[in-house]
C-alpha cells in the first residue's frame, strides 16, 4: 500500500472514519424506530417521499409554471397564452389544425409516449381536447350556462380564466371509438380504466377525482387529466391527494367575490 502523504487526503479520511463511526453509534435508533408494523412502515416510506418532493421546485402562482394550481379562486390572466403548444402524433378528435388539438410541448410527449404504452396493451385512446384559450373557454362556458343555468354549469365547466386547459397542460382523453365521450361511463370502459391506472406514470393526475367534489368544486371527471410531471404524479397518485392539498392550498368549491390573479 502507498503511504499516505498528502494531508487533504488523510483529512478526508480521518472524516470519513468519523461519519462511519457515527453512522454505527446511530444505527440501533434507527433499526429500533423501523421495527414497526407493516402499515406505520408504509406511512413511514410516504412521509419521507413527500420530503423529499421540494414543493418549492416549480412556483405555483406561475401561469406557465408546471406545478401551476388553477381553480375556482385562482385565475388565469386573460392574455395569457403558452408559448410551447404542438400538436401530439397520437389520434385526435378534431382535425390536427384545430387549436384545441394543441398542448404544451412536454405534454405533447407524455400523451404520445403514454398512449404508446396503452397501444401496447389494446387500449387506445384519443384526445378529445387540449389547449383551449380564454376567448374559447369564455364561449363553452356560457353555452353551457344559456342550456343549464350558471349554477349547473359551474359544477362542470370553467368560467373562463378558471380552466386548466388555458394552461395547456391539461387534456380531455376518450376512447378511440367514441364510447362514453367525456361521460362518467368512460370511468368503466377498458380505456378509462387503463387511464385511471396507468397515467400517473406518465406524469398525469385525474384532476377531478371522485368522491373530492367537496375539495375540488367539479363533478368527477375521469376523462380529465392535467401534467404535473412523473414525480409529483406519483406522489399523489399514492396519496390520494388534490394539487391543493399537497401544496396546502385552500379547498375550492365556489367563485370567491375577488379571485387570486396567478402571474405570467
Ligand atoms: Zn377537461
Amino acid at each position: 500500500m502507498r503511504k499516505i502523504k498528502n494531508k487533504k487526503l488523510l483529512g478526508s479520511l480521518v472524516v470519513a472514519g468519523v461519519l462511519t463511526a457515527l453512522v454505527y453509534l446511530a444505527w440501533p435508533t434507527a433499526s429500533g424506530s423501523v421495527a414497526q408494523t407493516t402499515s406505520q412502515q408504509s406511512s413511514k416510506t410516504l412521509t419521507t417521499e413527500s420530503s423529499s418532493l421540494n414543493k418549492q421546485q416549480y412556483p405555483v402562482d406561475t401561469a406557465s409554471s408546471l406545478w401551476v394550481v388553477v381553480n375556482k379562486g385562482r385565475q388565469l390572466p386573460s392574455i395569457y397564452a403558452p408559448a410551447d403548444l404542438v400538436v401530439p402524433t397520437v389520434s385526435l378528435r378534431l382535425s390536427a389544425s384545430s387549436s384545441e388539438m394543441r398542448v404544451r410541448a412536454d405534454t405533447a410527449r407524455a400523451i404520445e409516449s403514454m398512449f404508446a404504452s396503452a397501444k401496447q396493451e389494446a387500449v387506445n385512446l384519443m384526445l378529445a381536447s387540449g389547449y383551449r384559450s380564454y376567448a374559447a373557454q369564455e364561449s363553452v362556458y356560457s353555452g353551457y350556462v344559456k342550456t343549464y343555468g350558471q349554477a349547473q354549469a359551474d359544477t362542470f365547466s370553467a368560467r373562463p380564466g378558471h380552466s386548466e386547459h388555458q394552461t395547456g397542460l391539461a387534456a380531455d382523453i376518450e376512447p378511440l371509438n367514441r364510447h362514453c365521450e367525456l361521460d362518467i361511463c368512460f370511468e368503466a370502459t377498458p380505456e378509462g380504466q387503463w387511464l385511471a391506472v396507468n397515467a400517473y406514470q406518465y406524469g398525469f393526475i385525474i384532476r377531478y377525482q371522485k368522491a373530492m367534489q367537496n375539495m375540488t368544486g367539479y363533478q368527477y371527471e375521469p376523462w380529465h387529466i392535467r401534467f404535473v410531471g412523473q414525480a409529483l404524479a406519483a406522489q399523489l397518485h399514492t396519496n390520494n391527494q388534490t394539487l391543493e392539498q399537497f401544496f396546502n392550498l385552500p379547498a375550492i368549491t365556489d367563485y370567491p367575490a375577488q379571485s387570486f390573479e396567478l402571474k405570467i
